[in-house]
C-alpha cells in the first residue's frame, strides 16, 4: 500500500511538472506572439489596429500566425495569398512557420507595411509594400522618388533600387544618398551605381513616325502561356483586331500545350523567354544554349510555329558573350507598366494610359488575373485614341527597320 501511494505520489508529481512545462511553454508561445507596438502615428483611424493572432498545430507542424485585418479588402487579399502560399510550403518542406507583420510611417502620406515569414526559425524572407495611408492603395516604389533620381529597379532581382544621382528626392524631401532613410535603403536600397547589364540602349529620342502615319505599339506577354489568363487576352485582342506577342517559357508550353497551339492558330507572334527564367548572364555557355535551343524546339514542335523565334532575356538581361554565342533575335521592351509589381488592374490600365507611345514595345505578363483585366481596359483606351496592335516582328516592318540575329532591341 505505502509502495503503490509512493508511485502514485511521484506520478502525480511528474505529470504536475510536465504541465507546468507545458503551460511555461505555451506562456512563451503566446508572448512572442503579442503584436508588434504600431508606429504609426496618427489622429485617424489606424488601419491596422484590427490584428489577428493564431498558434496552431497541424499534422505535427507548428503554425504562428500574426497578421492585420484591415477594411481594405485588397490588403486583405494579399496577405491572405502570402499566407497561403507559406502553408503550402510548411506542408510540403518544413516543420514551423512563423508569419508577422510590421508597420511604419514613412513622411506623411504613406506606410511602409511588411509581412515576414520564417520557417523552421530560419532568416525570414520579407514581403514590402507601400501603401497610401488613407486608401491602403499599394504603391510603386519608384513613384515616391524623383524618376530622374533612379537608374533601375528591379524586384525580380531582389528588389535593388539604383541611383544614379548624388542626391534623391522621395515625397517632398531630398537627401544625399548616404541621408536616404533607413527604412528605404533596408527595404528596397541598393545605391551602389552598377551599370544593367542591357546592351544597346536606345537614345531616349528615338521616336519613329511610320510611313503611313498611323499609331502602332506591340503589346507583349512574359512568363506564359497559364492556364486561363492567356485565353482571356487572346479573347480581348480579337476584339480589337490585335495582334500580340508571347515570350512564352518552354517549361510553360509543355505545361500547356494546348493554349500555345491556341496563340499560333489564333495569328499571334510566338517567341520564346527561356525554358525556365534563369538571368541568362549568370550561367555557363552551355546552360544558355540549353535555354535558348531547347525552348526553341519546344515551340516548333508543339505549335508548327515556322517563322522567326525572337528571343526575350529574363530581367531583361543580356551580355555580348550571349548574343554573340546564340544569335537570336533578342527583343526588350520600351514600355514597362509595371503589372507584375501593382497586380492591380487599374494602376495596370492607368500605366498603360499614361505611358504609352506609337512604336512602343509593351510588357505584360500573362500569368496574373489582374494583367488580363489592365490589358482589357489599356487596349480599349488606347483604340480609342487611334492605335493599332500589332506583333512585334510587323511593328518593325511598320517602321521600316528590320532585326537582325546577334542583336538586342527594344522599339523600332
Ligand atoms: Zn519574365
Amino acid at each position: 500500500m505505502t509502495h503503490n501511494k509512493k508511485q502514485k505520489t511521484l506520478i502525480i508529481g511528474i505529470i504536475f511538472i510536465i504541465l507546468i512545462a507545458l503551460i511555461g511553454t505555451l506562456y512563451v508561445i503566446k508572448s512572442n506572439e503579442t503584436p508588434k507596438a504600431l508606429l504609426l502615428i496618427s489622429e485617424k483611424d489606424d488601419p491596422f489596429a484590427n490584428n489577428i493572432q493564431s498558434v496552431s498545430k497541424k499534422n505535427k507542424k507548428h503554425i504562428v500566425i500574426n497578421r492585420p485585418e484591415t477594411d481594405q479588402s485588397n490588403i486583405n487579399e494579399m496577405i491572405d495569398e502570402i499566407e497561403q502560399d507559406a502553408i503550402t510550403s510548411l506542408e510540403e518542406y518544413k516543420k514551423s512557420l512563423v508569419l508577422d507583420w510590421n508597420a511604419s510611417n514613412l513622411f506623411d502620406q504613406y506606410v511602409n507595411f511588411e509581412i515576414s515569414i520564417s520557417f523552421d526559425q530560419e532568416p525570414a524572407q520579407t514581403f514590402h509594400y507601400i501603401l497610401h495611408f488613407d486608401s491602403l492603395e499599394t504603391l510603386e516604389v519608384t513613384s515616391l522618388f524623383n524618376k530622374k533620381s533612379i537608374e533601375t529597379f528591379n524586384i525580380e532581382n531582389n528588389g535593388s533600387l539604383i541611383f544614379k544621382e548624388t542626391e534623391i528626392t522621395m515625397g517632398d524631401q531630398t537627401f544625399p544618398q548616404d541621408k536616404i532613410p533607413d527604412v528605404i535603403i533596408k527595404d528596397y536600397g541598393n545605391i551602389k551605381p552598377t551599370p544593367p547589364p542591357v546592351v544597346n540602349k536606345p537614345k531616349p529620342e528615338d521616336k519613329p513616325v511610320p510611313g503611313d502615319g498611323k499609331k502602332y505599339v506591340a503589346f507583349t506577354f512574359d512568363d506564359g502561356p497559364s492556364k486561363d489568363y492567356t485565353l482571356q487576352i487572346l479573347d480581348t485582342a480579337a476584339q480589337y483586331n490585335a495582334k500580340v506577342t508571347f515570350f512564352t517559357l518552354g517549361s510553360q508550353v509543355e505545361k500547356f500545350p494546348d493554349v500555345a497551339k491556341s496563340i499560333v492558330e489564333r495569328g499571334h507572334q510566338l517567341a520564346s523567354h527561356s525554358y525556365n527564367h534563369p538571368d541568362l548572364t549568370k550561367i555557363s555557355k552551355e546552360d544558355q544554349a540549353y535555354q535558348i535551343n531547347t525552348t526553341e524546339n519546344i515551340l516548333r514542335n508543339t505549335t508548327g510555329y515556322t517563322k522567326n523565334i525572337m528571343v526575350r532575356p529574363p530581367y531583361g538581361a543580356s551580355n555580348e558573350q550571349l548574343l554573340s554565342h546564340l544569335p537570336k533575335t533578342y527583343m526588350n521592351w520600351s514600355n514597362d507598366p509595371r503589372d507584375w509589381e501593382s497586380r492591380n488592374a487599374q494602376t495596370i490600365c492607368n500605366n498603360i494610359i499614361n505611358d504609352t507611345k506609337p512604336g512602343d514595345v509593351i510588357l505584360l505578363h500573362d500569368i496574373y488575373d489582374s494583367t488580363a483585366q489592365g490589358f482589357a481596359c489599356g487596349i480599349k483606351a488606347l483604340a480609342e485614341q487611334g492605335y493599332e496592335f500589332v506583333t512585334v516582328e510587323q511593328l518593325f516592318a511598320n517602321y521600316g527597320k528590320t532585326t537582325q540575329n546577334g542583336n538586342i532591341y527594344r522599339r523600332p
